[in-house]
């Protein structure tokens, strides 16, 4: 395992598919189950060092470690939290930050990711938005996420996870998928949520998948008119044209679209709010997270 730097003639084989690490790896391995072997010790067991890779002969280790390289982001700083979640800033290879935070109820343990170093979506309460657009992140960079954080912070392979870091999951939705499935052997659909400012081909896209991941929509607004103020991304895909999205979605039985609401104090806050926003979910099989904004 790298982090933070590589040596630049190594090749990058974290977030390659298992054909292309077979493809990758063809020139040093002898057998082709050699292959599935290491994707196997990385994805299932969380192994990002040639080293600890113990199943293999120590020869091929040596050889592995010289010619190819395994880089998960490197850590900024750590912050824990007093409700106990800790966030990691991140930096990845290009100088990029990210962020993962470790988010633990009980007996679950969530950890929320990044799909994008920035946003350009720019929703007014949004530090992430405040910034601006940076770029996409890799399937390996997402991965990374996941690896490191399973490794500096205990978490359990099964951990759950929400796409509801820095950035729009729908906008980088290939990396998310090739992402989900190389975590697939510990992570089941089941146990990700996508969440999103409401980009309606993406969902459209989502809903294509034949395994599909749990569906978040950031709303914060029960008409069009406030939402546009605090989520731009409104005036492209306003409220009825995300509902008919929602509402074609093709969910899975006992399955419920979450819908997160920032309450903000005399803008969204009122019975009459509430009202509105039954109206808007009903039918829908549906839960909201209600979230008290700090001002
Ligand atoms: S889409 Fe998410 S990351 Fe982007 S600005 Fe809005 S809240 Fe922030």
């Amino acid at each position: 395992m790298t982090t933070g730097s590589t040596t630049e003639a190594k090749v990058e084989l974290l977030g390659l598919p298992l054909p292309r690490l077979a493809e990758a790896l063809a020139p040093l391995v002898d057998k082709p189950f050699r292959a599935r072997q290491i994707h196997d010790a990385i994805y299932r067991r969380g192994v990002t060092a040639f080293d600890e890779m113990t199943d293999l002969s120590r020869d091929l280790r040596v050889a592995l470690g010289e010619r190819f390289s395994l880089t998960l982001p490197a850590i900024r700083e750590r912050l824990r939290a007093e409700d106990a979640t800790t966030k990691l800033l991140l930096r990845l290879e290009d100088g990029a930050s990210i962020e993962a935070v470790d988010i633990p109820d009980r007996r679950r343990r969530t950890l929320c990711i990044s799909s994008q170093a920035g946003c350009g979506l720019a929703c007014a309460f949004c530090v992430t938005g405040f910034w601006g657009a940076g770029r996409n992140l890799s399937a390996g960079e997402i991965v990374g996420q996941v690896l490191l954080a399973r490794r500096e912070l205990e978490l359990p392979p099964t951990v759950n996870l929400v796409f509801m870091g820095m950035g729009e999951p729908m906008l980088n939705l290939e990396a998310v998928r090739d992402a989900l499935e190389l975590l697939a052997p510990t992570i089941s659909p089941r146990r990700v949520t996508v969440s999103t400012a409401g980009v309606v081909p993406g969902i459209d896209a989502l809903g294509r998948w034949p395994r599909r991941p749990n569906l978040a929509i950031s709303l914060h607004a029960p008409d069009d008119q406030r939402r546009s103020r605090i989520m731009p991304i409104n005036r492209s895909y306003p409220l009825d044209e995300l509902f008919a999205a929602l509402r074609r979605y093709p969910l899975e039985a006992r399955r419920r679209i979450t819908f997160e609401y920032l309450l903000i104090e005399g803008f969204n806050d009122e019975p009459r709010d509430a009202d509105a926003l039954a109206r808007r979910l009903a039918g829908l099989p549906s839960k909201v997270n209600l979230i008290p904004l700090n001002p």
